[in-house]
This record gives C-alpha cells, structure tokens and sequence, in this order.
C-alpha cells in the first residue's frame, strides 16, 4: 500500500535523468562526447544488476537439482559461427538514405514509404537505396596478422558457449536428461538501430539457461519453462498487468525452433521483448555433430536407446530487466507538503537495504549511527548520512529505492531504541538496536514476497 497519491508513472526521460543523477548509469565515455549506445554502471547501478543476476543464479541454478552454471569464454573458434548460422544468416536488411545519409532496418520503415522510396527522416521521395544484408556479428583478428584466416568475432549470444560444452559438462558430472546448463555473461550486436536508453545496445548482457530433454517430451518441458519464467518476473515484483506472453507466429518464427513465446513487459515505448523462451528442437546440437565431427548423442542407460537431445531454451537480458525494473519502480508522488520520487525497488535488488541516519550531529547520536551501521554493513550494503535536514535525506534514499531508513533521535539515547521508515509506506516504528541485524533481515524477506 502506498502512502502518497501517484502524480507520474515513468517515461524514459525520466527514468534516464534519475539514472544519471543518482549514479545508476552514465553514457560510455562520456568526456569524450560519448559514444553510441554503450552505457556504464555507476555504483547505483552495479549493485542493482549485480542484485538481479545474482537472484537469477539462486533461482535457476543453486535452487535446483538439474541445472549447473557455466562461464565459458567470449572468443570462441569461428565454426562454431558457421554451425549455428550466425555468419550466414544473422542479417537485418539495411536500407540507406541517399539524402540525409540516414541508415534504417527494411523491417521497420512503414511500407507505404518504402513503396515510393521515402525516407522516414527527411521525407525525400526515392530517396531509399535497394536493401543489403548487414552481419550483426562484431569481427575482429586473432594474433598480429589481419588476415582473413584470423578472423573471428565477439559472441552475439552466450547460447553457443553451452552448446559447445554440453558434453564436457555431462561426462564430468552425474547429470541425467533431463538437466539444465546455465550461463550469464556478455554478448555483443552491431545493432543497426539501437536505442530506448540500455533496452538495446550493442554491448549486453544475458542470463540463458538452456535444458537438454529426450524427445518426445519437450513440449511438456516447454510449457514448464514458460510459466517458470513468467512466475520470476511476479517474484521481482514487477506488475503483472504489464507482464504477457506473445506467442511467435509462423512468420516470426526461427527456422529451427518448433515453438516460441517471448515474455514481454509494457515499457513507455509499448509491449517489447524481455525474455525469449523458445523449443530448438535438435537443430543446434546436430549442427555442432555435423560441423565439429564429434558425437553429441545422449545414451539413455535405463532404456538403451541414444539420441540428440531437443532443447529448450530460457534467453533473458540483464540489462532489459533492469530497465524494467526500474520503470516498474519509478513512482513520482504527492505528499502532504511536497513530492517525492520513489523507485519501489524489490528489496532484494534494491541497491542500499538500509540507510543510517543520526538525527541531529551531536549528543552522541553519530556514534551511535556509526556503530549501528557497521554493524549492518557485516550482512548489508548500508549507507551512513549524517549531512543536511533529516527530510532531504529521506528523500534521497527513496530516489535509489533503499527500502529502509534507520534514524538514532533523543529517546534512542534514553532507551536503545531506533525509528525504521519503510520506503513505501512512510510509516516509521522503533525496534531495539540490539535486534536491528535480525529485524531488517526478516522485513527484507517478508517486504520481497
Ligand atoms: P530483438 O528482436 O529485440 O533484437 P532478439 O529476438 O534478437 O531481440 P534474442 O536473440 O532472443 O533477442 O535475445 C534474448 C534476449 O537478450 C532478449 O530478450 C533481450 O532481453 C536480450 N537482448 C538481445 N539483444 C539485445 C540488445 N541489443 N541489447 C540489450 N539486450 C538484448
């Protein structure tokens, strides 16, 4: 339940301001002028993205039996890009503009424009050059010499490293189909139209897990996943009513996967993918069977029957969840007096648990505060403030979402007893200090559920 009345919900202008402000992202490179949809993460944000892939990792691998983690390398050897199709066939078609110079995706310039040719920015007529395919693979050289037997490219997905590992993994584990390979790590697209702040850059991250069943039963697997997946966005926190799954139609559909939904969130530029859950069939491993001549046939002992497994694979992006998140979160509301900006951060991602404050800077009170904030900092990133009116810094905490405010007042000095703000409701009670360890622990867990 909230306390003040919602004036705004976030737009993407909005959110990116905060971002900058309160040092959740910053432009790459930025005192250079910047460069192109990269961005970094200043230490707002690296806490929060570190928070999100960690309770990825929890769910999908430490929770489970059948799943294990990988971290295989970015480079890889150059068949293996041949094999999955991505030197072939990872292509948009790329339409320039011979006016304005603009470059543009075919697929998303209005058809009736592109029948007579015009450009979408300047509005020239036959203006459109015919389309050509454009590799969205990164190349670069391997060794001293730029040739083109040294060529090879960064990763556009972190899916390969998996494939390429499947029997590594289960001939030095006891894993049984069905089971599950995990991986996060970065992945790199020369984007031709990247853009809405870090939903798509050409550097990113993503969180994939990729199950490995007996044919004939990935469909059930399929349907698992699907609702496994939606259930850890609920988890998050994040409005159901903005979360949906859009089945991918004939037309949409890659030529190797039988069936495929995407997870998509409402972001102020529409419903957009967040999560890609689809059933690859055999394609990739009998591929990789085909290309590197090794055999990748699974030996089923209790029936004695061998086979490529079918998989199925869950595709999310790091960095789309944590704009989500951060849209989802970001509230601009109407007190009393005044307003503030709250980011309703899960309070298990938020980035600080708990903020330490002594009221006034004197009696005792920041010794207090001191003490009280190392010693939440053994299990907490915690933030000690003993600067400016005690509202100001209130308001603060709300701008990075920090679920919890501790405050040391006069009675803590009479009877050992602090204030705790919930960042939602507003509401302050008092606990004891010698319980504060134990109190934010459980609120931190009972508040995420
Ligand atoms: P799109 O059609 O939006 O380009 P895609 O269907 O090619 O995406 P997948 O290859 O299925 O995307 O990638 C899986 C996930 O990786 C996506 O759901 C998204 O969260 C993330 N992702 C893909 N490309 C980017 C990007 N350029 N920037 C940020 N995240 C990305």
């Amino acid at each position: 339940m909230m306390y003040g009345e919602v004036l705004l919900a976030a737009t993407m202008e909005k959110v990116v301001s905060l971002c900058r402000r309160r040092g959740f992202l910053f432009q790459s490179s930025e005192i250079y002028g910047g460069i192109n949809a990269c961005y970094d993460y200043g230490p707002m944000g690296v806490e929060l993205k570190r928070n999100i892939r960690d309770l990825w990792w929890e769910s999908m691998v430490r929770a489970r039996e059948n799943i294990v983690g990988i971290d295989a390398a970015i480079l890889m050897h150059p068949k293996v890009w041949e094999a999955s199709g991505h030197v072939e066939g990872f292509t948009d078609p790329l339409v320039d503009c011979r006016v304005c110079k603009m470059r543009f995706r075919e697929d998303e310039i209005d058809p009736e424009k592109r029948k007579d040719g015009r450009c979408p920015h300047c509005g020239n007529k036959n203006a459109l050059t015919d389309a050509r395919q454009f590799n969205l693979m990164f190349k670069t050289h391997m060794g001293p010499v730029e040739e083109s037997a040294s060529i090879i490219y960064l990763r556009p997905e972190t899916a390969q490293g998996i494939y390429v590992n499947y029997k590594n993994v289960l001939d030095s584990s006891r894993l049984k189909i069905p089971f599950g390979i995990a991986q996060i790590g970065k992945a790199f697209r020369n984007e031709i139209t990247p853009g809405n702040f870090i939903f798509r850059t050409r550097e990113f991250e993503q969180m994939e897990m990729q199950f490995f069943v007996k044919p004939g039963t990935d469909a059930e697997a399929f349907e698992y996943w699907k609702e496994q997946r939606m259930k850890w966005y609920f988890q998050l926190g994040i409005n159901r009513e903005k979360l949906r799954l859009h089945e991918h139609g004939s037309e949409e559909l890659a030529h190797y996967a039988r069936a495929a939904f995407d997870i998509e969130y409402e972001f102020p530029m529409g419903w957009k993918e967040l999560e890609g859950v689809h059933n690859r069939t055999d394609f990739d491993l009998s591929r990789h069977q085909e290309f590197s001549g090794k055999d990748l046939t699974y030996f089923d002992d209790s029936t004695r029957e061998r086979f490529v497994p079918y998989i199925i694979e869950t595709s999310a992006g790091v960095d789309r969840t944590v704009l989500t998140c951060l849209i989802d979160g970001y509230e601009e509301e109407k007190l009393e007096k005044e307003t503030r900006t709250v980011l309703h951060l899960n309070p298990k991602i938020a980035p600080v648990k708990a903020a330490v404050f002594p009221l006034v800077n004197r009696d005792g009170m920041p010794e207090i505060a001191r003490k009280i904030a190392d010693d939440l900092m053994r299990r907490f990133n915690v933030f000690f403030d003993a600067s400016g009116a005690v509202g100001r810094r209130y308001r603060r905490q709300d701008e990075i979402g920090t679920p919890f405010c501790i405050t040391i007042d006069s009675q803590t000095l009479e009877d050992d007893t602090v204030t705790i703000r919930n960042r939602d409701t507003m509401i302050q009670d008092r606990a004891g200090i010698r319980n504060l360890l134990q109190i934010i622990g459980d609120r931190i867990r009972t508040e995420s559920e």
